[in-house]
């Protein structure tokens, strides 16, 4: 047992509390990683408040990266070797993996819902109690056991908090424009919510060749950096769906061919659908309440072959994926940088929760262990 500080939420709806836990060491199939950066992302919030149901107490945060170690039985992973974490695992195996849908994985999904690790138990207590897992991470805290499947090893020379953003936001926000929506050179594109995901889909609409890209936040301190990351206009969100996607449309000769929604918010969903042009595809990123219904124009489907498509973690492979979205950093085409608006130790992470709920950020990460 090693004793290490971690962010533990005690029950739902309960402030976050920065403490000491016991972490066990890695069973087989999982390594030690020593944390540097951990990103914190809207589900964590989501965790905290209920919005999704979450196994508590848990550790919480799903994105990040830092050094391997220790390793378990059965790993090929090296000590020494620096690694992003992804919170998808896939097996390989099930029927989802073999159907090349690696980000839908039965088994990692079945054991995430549970709290544990692959086998179901948790390497993490206190006082002998077990805490649970986050999305098999737990990566608010200064070590982690995690499954082996969940490192991607990266160069060293990319900066721990840029590589601690890989496996969530900046993977699922690139991944929706690659992978689900295809999106191809001139497509014209329109992002809905400009926070981390929203900028990572509007930074992978660049890369794509997408023209125009349009930005759509209720902030314009947000589409202002939207606007220095690529977007060609930009349009300020109101409360009606129809004025908002009627704006989109007049900017792009009559709507986009991919409209992404950032934000989980039904009004938002209905916005981007509506800013589409004939067979053009809203795609639907962002998590929202588990009770929460869109609806759309019936007609829309069959008149003009509007789509909607559904996208969780970019529909990506990670181990594909984070690599190519390196070699484009290291060349300069993707200035993930960009997207870390405030950096905090872990001591600061209910502050962290607190810059999100105000909109004043857009990426937060918690430096772990002194970050590179
Ligand atoms: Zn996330
Ligand atoms: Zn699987």
């Amino acid at each position: 047992m090693t004793t290490i500080r971690a962010a533990v939420l005690p029950a739902t709806g309960a402030p976050l509390e920065v403490t000491e836990v016991e972490l066990a060491p890695p069973g087989p199939g999982e390594v030690l990683v020593r944390l540097h950066a951990s990103g914190v992302c809207h589900s964590d919030l989501n965790a905290i408040d209920g919005t999704a149901e979450t196994r508590c107490p848990a550790v919480l945060g799903h994105e990040g990266a830092g050094v391997v170690e220790a390793v378990g039985a059965g790993t090929v992973l090296a000590s020494g070797t620096h690694v992003a974490l992804s919170w998808m695992p896939a097996c390989g195996r099930c029927e989802e993996c073999a159907r090349d849908l690696p980000h839908l994985c039965r088994t990692a999904w079945s054991a995430m819902a549970k709290g544990g690790l692959l086998d179901g138990t948790t390497r993490l207590s206190r006082e002998g109690q077990p805490i649970y897992h986050y999305s098999l991470l737990s990566t608010f805290a200064e070590r982690a056991v995690v499954p082996e499947r969940s490192c991607i090893p990266i160069p060293d020379d990319v900066p721990f908090p840029v590589a601690g953003l890989l496996g969530c936001a900046v993977t699922t926000g690139i991944g929706a424009v690659w992978n689900t929506a295809g999106v191809r050179p001139a497509d014209r594109v329109a992002v809905f919510g400009c926070g981390g995901v929203g900028l990572s889909a509007l930074l992978g609409a660049v890369t794509a060749g997408a023209d125009p890209i349009v930005a759509v936040d209720v902030s314009p301190d947000k589409l202002s950096i939207a606007a220095e990351l690529g977007a060609t206009a930009t349009v300020v969100a109101t409360d009606r769906p129809e004025e908002t996607a009627e704006h989109v449309r007049d900017l792009t000769a009559g709507g986009v061919d991919c409209a992404i929604e950032a934000t989980g918010r039904p009004d938002v969903a209905r916005a981007a659908f509506l800013s589409t042009r004939a067979r053009g595809a809203a795609v639907l990123v962002g998590i929202p309440r588990v009770d929460a219904e869109v609806s759309f124009p019936a007609l829309s489907f069959p008149r003009m072959e509007r789509r909607v498509l559904g996208s969780i973690y970019g529909s990506s492979r990670a181990e594909r994926d984070v690599p190519k979205i390196i070699g484009l950093y290291r060349r300069g085409s993707l200035p993930l940088d960009r997207l870390i608006s405030h950096r905090l130790p872990l001591d600061g992470v209910q502050e962290a929760f607190g810059l999100m709920g105000s909109g004043a950020a857009i990426r937060v990460v918690l430096d772990l262990n002194g970050s590179g």
